[in-house]
């Protein structure tokens, strides 16, 4: 036991020291990838329930590497979060989305508005909201063309900040969600306080919602209280019919997932649109 216990604790830390090469790696590789914006975002539709119209799209981060191919943003998200490159990446992030969503308008397409993942990090710093606005008339948008997705964490330390920075964004009229709802740990009471349009359900709990009783009683007792209090709900990682027809029947308002469409990139979100408005 004694040897076994030693071969662990081996095996331990050389995985350790593994990890952290890897994170050293992945850190200058980031680096590098910043500089020259070796990024792309891709977009997935949200869709109506009822209308099954597209009412809005949501960016996603990619990093296609050269050599080490397509690394997904809850590997090196995390990480640039720890080494402030989420910094750069997240103004990259936020600019592309206008500028792409203006590009769209400026050709005519008819475009809803675009949704971006905003870090905690990045939603702490002092100029965040000004970052926000300043985006957003770089590109001529108007506010209701933005929305932004923030999960309960920013809420964690400096509470009433957070909450006076949400205000200050609302009052911009910038749509706010709270993302991954019903994954964190902070207390539901926060909810009344809050100047939030929308809560999305996670897809943890959307993925056995036919099959879990449990998650499925979460899932009805997420919508029945949002609409209580006036929110609106986008379910997240619809992947089958059945599923769909679950969330249909507990009154959802919203979906995504690849039941309805798949992110994708720039080119093929300007097709999928134009088929959108023929049909
Ligand atoms: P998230 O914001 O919860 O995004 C939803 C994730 O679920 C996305 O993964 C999306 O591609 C995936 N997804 C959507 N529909 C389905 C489905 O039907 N089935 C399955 N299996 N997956 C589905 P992705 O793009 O890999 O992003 C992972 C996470 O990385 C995001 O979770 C978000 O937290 C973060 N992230 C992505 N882009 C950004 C960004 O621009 N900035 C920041 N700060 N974080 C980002
Ligand atoms: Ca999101
Ligand atoms: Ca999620
Ligand atoms: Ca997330």
């Amino acid at each position: 036991a004694k040897q076994e216990g030693r071969n662990n604790y081996q095996w331990y830390t050389n995985d350790l020291n593994l990890r952290l090469r890897e994170r050293v790696h992945l850190r200058n590789e980031l680096q590098k990838a910043i500089e020259t914006e070796a990024f792309e975002l891709y977009f997935q539709p949200k869709i109506e329930g009822c209308s099954g119209q597209v009412i809005g799209l949501e960016a996603l981060l990619r990093w296609q590497h050269p050599q080490m191919g397509f690394i997904s943003p809850a590997t090196f998200v995390p990480i640039a979060e720890d080494t402030g490159q989420i910094i750069p990446l997240s103004q990259w992030v936020l600019e592309t989305a206008c500028r792409q969503l203006r590009d769209l308008l400026q050709q005519g397409i008819a475009a809803p508005s675009v949704a971006v993942n905003i870090s905690t990090v990045q939603f702490r710093r002092i100029n965040f909201v000004k970052s926000v606005q300043s985006a957003l008339q770089k590109y001529q948008l108007k506010s209701e063309h933005l929305e932004i997705e923030i999960t309960e964490n920013v809420l964690f330390d400096n509470t009433e900040k957070a909450i006076e920075k949400l205000q200050r964004l609302k009052e911009l009229g910038v749509n706010i969600s709270i993302d991954d709802f019903g994954t964190g740990f902070s207390s539901l009471s926060y909810l009344k306080e809050l100047p939030i349009d929308t809560v999305k359900i996670d897809r943890s709990f959307v993925q056995e919602i036919n099959t879990d009783s449990r998650d499925a009683a979460i899932t009805q007792g997420i919508i029945s209280m949002a609409h209580h209090l006036r929110l609106n709900v986008v379910a997240e990682g619809v992947e089958t019919e059945q599923q769909f027809k679950f969330l249909q029947q507990s009154n959802c308002d919203q979906y995504q997932g690849y039941y309805f469409a798949k992110p994708m990139p720039f080119e093929a979100l300007k097709q999928y649109l134009m088929d959108e408005a023929a049909r």
